[in-house]
């Protein structure tokens, strides 16, 4: 008996509805996180959707799963070699620093570290045998170097009209109106290198290096083969990034769904306007932590509908931490017994955080304590 969770053995067959989906759930669960470009400190949007994985994985792994997660580093990206030669520092290096920092912030948040943290660095062996099974498929083509695959068809399903597609591939580098693609759409699995580039590989169409998609892809085929339960990543990668992941490793591989889920977390604003490096509209993860516990950060992110968008207020970061105090009183109350089993089965519907808390407040004892043990908060 020791180790087993006593409700594997009494209980109904564990599901997990995300959205619209309802996942049996048996053995085994592969999640795949889409992680950090690592050229800069992390935002509080960049904390919330690892927040959110983290909980989804906590609930699966409290039901007795075995839950393998790879969080991958997108070391090879245009933003991070242009920051570090605004620094004047090697990307290497400039990426060694922010990883670390990184990962001592998720560390503080209490965010489970990846069994698996491969970088696209690592897999660029990979993403050549991608864009060679894309091409024997007749699924890409190849133009001065370049492989370009045929990914036009993605929008649409993803839901996204070719207008709208449009101006979200170009917001996110993907060059709809690069002259030697078929169709805007298509997206890079190799680019050919460029004269100034800061890095290359060779491959069988000449030196250059990986997409950002077929980046992703690839760590996935390589680590999971052709398929995961869970993918998560924040909700401005639906498109183009994981509708084009999605669709290069179908083509690549003829299994579907790629995923069977997505856990696409919420987009955090401030102000009005999303939360951006870019943009220079950021909140701080180290800041807040200076004055707030990193239990109040995780409830501040949960408490509330993970795919649903929400604007930051210093107010509502006091309002988790109050929450927060009432949770851990109400776990020193002797509690009622039914809601210790309402806590669990309130986060398998669709992770609903807020209705947890509700149960563990009004329930209190071992309500509240599986809540905050499940969701580590304390
Ligand atoms: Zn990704």
């Amino acid at each position: 008996m020791r180790g087993v969770n006593p409700t594997l053995l009494t209980g109904p067959p564990m599901r997990l509805r995300l959205g619209a989906h309802v996942l049996p759930m048996v053995g085994r669960v592969r999640m795949y996180v889409c992680g950090i470009t690592p050229y800069d400190v992390t935002h509080l949007g960049h904390a919330a959707t690892y927040i959110w994985a983290d909980a989804a994985e906590r609930v699966l792994r409290w039901h007795g799963h075995t839950v393998t997660v790879a969080r991958n580093v997108t070391d090879v990206d245009d933003v991070l070699f242009a920051e570090a030669r605004r620094r004047g520092e090697s990307h290497t290096m400039l990426a060694t620093l922010q990883r670390a920092s990184f990962e001592n912030t998720m560390a503080t948040l209490q965010v489970r570290p990846p069994d698996l943290a491969p970088s696209a660095a690592q897999h660029i062996g990979h993403v050549v045998q991608l864009a060679a099974a894309l091409l024997d498929r007749d699924a890409a083509y190849e133009r001065n170097g370049t492989v370009y695959a045929r990914t036009a068809h993605a929008a649409a399903q993803a839901g996204f009209t070719h207008d709208l597609a449009l101006e979200r591939a170009a917001e996110f580098h993907d060059s709809p109106d690069d002259p030697d693609k078929d169709d805007p759409l298509d997206v890079v699995v190799w680019r050919a290198s460029k004269p100034d580039d800061d890095v290359s590989w060779p491959s069988p169409w000449g030196d250059g290096r990986p997409g950002w998609h077929a980046e992703c892809t690839a760590m996935v085929l390589a680590l999971f083969g052709p398929s995961v339960d869970i993918h998560c990543g924040g909700a401005d990668l639906a498109f183009p990034h994981h509708a084009c992941e999605a669709a290069l490793a179908e083509a690549a591989t003829g299994v579907t769904p790629f995923a069977r889920s997505w856990l696409r977390a919420g987009l955090v604003s401030i102000g009005g306007a999303k939360m951006a490096k870019s943009s220079g509209n950021l909140v701080l993860v180290e800041d807040l932590l200076r004055e707030h516990s990193p239990g109040a950060v995780r409830l501040l992110c949960l408490n509330r509908p993970w795919a649903q968008g929400w604007t930051y207020e210093p107010a509502a970061l006091d309002a988790a931490e109050a929450t927060l105090q009432e949770l851990y009183a109400a776990a020193a109350r002797p509690g009622m017994a039914p809601g210790a089993a309402a806590v669990p089965a309130a986060l398998l519907d669709d992770l609903d955080v807020a209705r947890a808390v509700a149960v563990a407040l009004e329930d209190g004892g071992q309500a509240a304590r599986t809540l905050i043990e499940l969701l580590a908060l304390s």
